[in-house]
């Protein structure tokens, strides 16, 4: 499985598909909906064929579609593949192909540059992150990307000796020298949480302790760490992996619902003192062409028609004819994905809000600004 990352989107939406269109395709290949290998290929080929008659017959798009029907074909490890995104523009030998492990809706769109929105919402929904387990003597630290576990370590150390196995030791002894093991214990699962996020990075980590463990642990935690904690949890270090899966991902939504909602009150400040911040579509776009913007937040489902200009690349909820370059601008299915794509390739940070009413209250898009 190849690791989708912010980069790596950014990189897609820069690219402009000159000669001929780009064709981009979500595919749902999720074994427990299509059982049997030709009930993907089925599935898919129906997709495709769909897309072939609506999105006309251009003869790179055409040799696209056909590609990704090979592709198909030729077969895909479903055992962790969920879901297939395929970017492809035959004209200029442009392909990608990237495997995930979370659903997808199936889509295909046929446009200048690779829809991305879909991978956006991915990225940002299953950031990668760290969860780190400890009790007084055993600690796990795992690493999850995109909702999957992809490493993890354990460390067992002595447990902290009772006085009866030594009546000499005067009870204070006894809990200095316990205290100390504790401690070295929790700084070795300190040391092994750095070791982990060297090896693999993370932008969150969160603790799973009872509330003095986790705060002797927390002090412990090189600066990197301690820079990306997000909380606590209340998952014990002897708990199944599937249950210490189910509550990360728990945890992990909620962070990211605080996240938003944080985003999009900075929102509200700033519109509401009408100073670096824009709301609704038609100024956010604005904005946006004139690369004012910092953060757009968008909610997610957020869909309208709108145009786009292919002699300036202004895009507008209105059309036909530019505003800016006077050229006649083209229809665009969904003018709220060609704002995400065109955030990404300005090296904007998008934030993708599920479920906050605040946004939708403020047209569903707004942005924070540079100035
Ligand atoms: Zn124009």
């Amino acid at each position: 499985m190849v690791a989708i990352t912010e980069d790596e989107i950014r990189s897609l939406a820069s690219f402009k598909g000159e000669d001929a269109p780009v064709t981009s395709c979500y595919l749902d290949v999720d074994g427990s909906r299509h059982v049997r290998h030709q009930d993907v290929v089925h599935s898919v080929e129906l997709v495709l064929k769909d897309a072939a008659s609506r999105k006309g017959s251009h003869p790179s798009v055409t040799a696209d579609l056909q590609r990704i029907l090979d592709l198909v074909k030729g077969g895909i490890d479903r055992s962790t593949t969920r879901s297939l995104a395929v970017f492809s523009c035959s004209a200029h030998d442009f392909w990608r192909v990237i495997e995930l492990p979370v659903a997808v809706r199936n889509q295909v769109v046929v446009n200048h540059t690779p829809s991305v929105r879909q991978l956006e919402v991915i990225v940002d929904e299953y950031e990668r992150f760290g969860l780190l387990l400890a009790d007084r003597q055993r600690a796990r630290m795992l690493v999850y990307e995109l909702g999957e576990l992809i490493e993890s370590d354990q460390i067992v150390d002595a447990l902290p000796r009772g006085d009866d196995d030594d009546h000499s030791y005067r009870r204070d002894r006894v809990d200095q020298h316990a205290s100390a093991l504790v401690h070295q214990h929790l700084r070795h699962a300190a040391d092994t949480a750095f070791r982990l996020y060297r090896d693999r990075g993370f932008d969150r980590l969160i603790i799973g302790a009872p509330d003095d463990i986790a705060t002797e642990l927390e002090g412990l935690l090189h600066p990197y760490l301690q820079e990306r904690l997000e909380g606590r949890c209340p998952i014990p270090v002897n708990a199944t992996d599937d249950e210490i899966r189910t509550a990360a991902l728990e945890v992990e939504a909620t962070v990211e619902r605080r996240r938003e909602a944080d985003a999009v009150a900075r929102l509200r400040e700033a519109v509401g003192a009408g100073r670096r911040g824009v709301a609704g579509l038609d100024a956010t776009l604005q904005a946006l062409v004139e690369r004012r913007v910092e953060q757009l937040l968008v909610s997610s489902g957020y869909a309208t028609p709108g145009w786009r200009c292919g002699g300036c690349g202004w895009i507008s909820r209105v059309g036909r004819s530019c505003r800016v370059c006077g050229s006649s601008m083209d229809a665009v299915d969904d003018v709220v994905e060609e704002a995400v794509e065109e955030a990404l390739a300005q090296a904007c940070e998008v934030e993708i809000c599920v479920g906050n009413a605040d946004l939708d209250v403020l047209g569903c898009i707004g942005a924070l600004l540079r100035y």
